[in-house]
């Protein structure tokens, strides 16, 4: 077994990181993190539980510790769930002797930490090497993108692989849990839509493109298509929804649009990881689906939904359709844990 540690346990992605870890055939937690507020309280009593799962027994009686690499030893990798300026600070210092697998924002566009789904990216991982060069440390960061560029990425993969894509437009419905449990205030949220989610449309609009992008064996350079995104906070509890309009330089054919997503499989299912989905885009023919409560669960919270994929009648060579991701599985702890699941196979 590989000692982890959950940095960040007490929030909306540790307790997902909790719940996917708990019964790991590989990865044993064996220290939990959070701030001030928490550290020296049984995880029981520090954390108030938000997922339907109950609170694994191996975890209710773990002494909550700093964020400090000193109050952690022994542990091999850890995966970070903590605010991006948080962030920015401690994991550097854990990454002088460990690997830590990160979901927050703050080192996903630094030029030597790889940014990794990996179906989609999996040789950007020999960036970790050029970042222990030039820093001196003995372990490395990864990081997972933003939970809407998860869901988007995964689906754009097997058709950039396949057409030139010349432009995407995405118009994202997101989840409350994408922001954290104090994140959208309830008088905020019911009975609305708020238009905007601060730093989205940035993120997704440079990290889909940094993921698709080629590795030249020294740096990332980035996919050479145009992408707009418009991000907004809807009243779900998880499961980000996305519309997504797809123009290419050529024609296209539905039949093999669909064969392309369905099929489609990366390094994860050839090597049978223990997170992997079996299908990492699951195509619904039902008009209307996918929907966040009945499709955000899909594979374990860890396969894409699309549904709606049809022609654009209103412009030439060009495609659209709907997604569902889980935000907190796939778009988050669960992408995270895919890496370092990768990272244990192969480096
Ligand atoms: P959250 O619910 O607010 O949880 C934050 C966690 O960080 C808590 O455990 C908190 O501990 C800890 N923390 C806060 N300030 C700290 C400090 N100064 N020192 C040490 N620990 C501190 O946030 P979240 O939604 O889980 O998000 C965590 C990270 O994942 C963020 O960077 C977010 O952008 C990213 N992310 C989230 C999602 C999502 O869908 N939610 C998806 C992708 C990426 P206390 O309980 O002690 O305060």
């Amino acid at each position: 077994m590989v000692n982890v540690g959950i940095l960040g346990a007490t929030g909306m992605v540790g307790q997902r990181f909790i719940e996917l870890l708990a019964d790991h055939p590989k990865f044993e937690i064996t220290a939990l993190t959070a701030s001030a507020r928490s550290a020296g309280k049984r995880y029981e009593d520090a954390a108030t539980w938000y997922l339907d799962s109950s609170i694994p027994e191996s975890v209710k009686d773990i002494t909550v510790v700093d964020t400090d690499p000193k109050e952690t030893k022994d542990v091999d990798i850890v995966f970070s769930a903590l605010p991006a300026d948080t962030a920015a600070i401690v994991e550097p210092k854990f990454a002088k002797s460990c690997v830590v697998a990160s979901n927050a924002s703050a080192m996903r566009m630094e030029p030597d930490v790889p940014l990794v789904i990996p179906e989609v990216n999996p040789e950007h991982l020999d960036l970790a090497e050029i970042q222990q060069k030039n820093r001196g440390w003995d372990g490395f960061i990864v990081t997972n993108p933003n939970c809407s560029t998860i869901a988007l990425t995964l689906t754009l993969k097997p058709l950039y692989d396949q057409y030139n894509i010349k432009r995407v437009y995405v118009s994202t419905m997101q989840a409350v849990s994408g922001a954290g449990y104090n994140g959208v205030p309830s008088m905020a949220i019911v009975d609305n839509l708020v238009p905007f989610i601060g730093g989205e449309e940035e993120k997704m609009e440079s990290e889909t493109l940094h993921l698709l992008g080629e590795f030249d064996g020294e740096s990332v350079v980035p996919a050479p298509f145009g992408l707009s995104a418009s991000c907004h906070r809807v009243a779900v509890v998880d499961g980000h929804t996305e519309a997504v309009f797809i123009e290419m330089e050529d024609d296209l054919e539905i039949e093999d649009v669909k064969n392309q997503m369905g099929n489609f499989k990366g390094l994860p299912q050839k090597l049978d990881l223990h997170s992997a989905p079996k299908n990492p885009v699951v195509i619904r023919e039902e008009e209307n689906r996918p929907q966040p409560r009945m499709d955000r669960n899909t594979d374990n919270g860890m396969a894409v939904t699309v549904g709606r994929l049809r022609k654009d009648a209103a412009f030439d060579n060009s495609l659209r359709y709907v997604l569902v991701g889980h935000n907190t599985i796939r778009g988050a702890a669960g992408a995270s844990i895919l890496n370092a699941e990768l990272i244990s196979e192969i480096m």
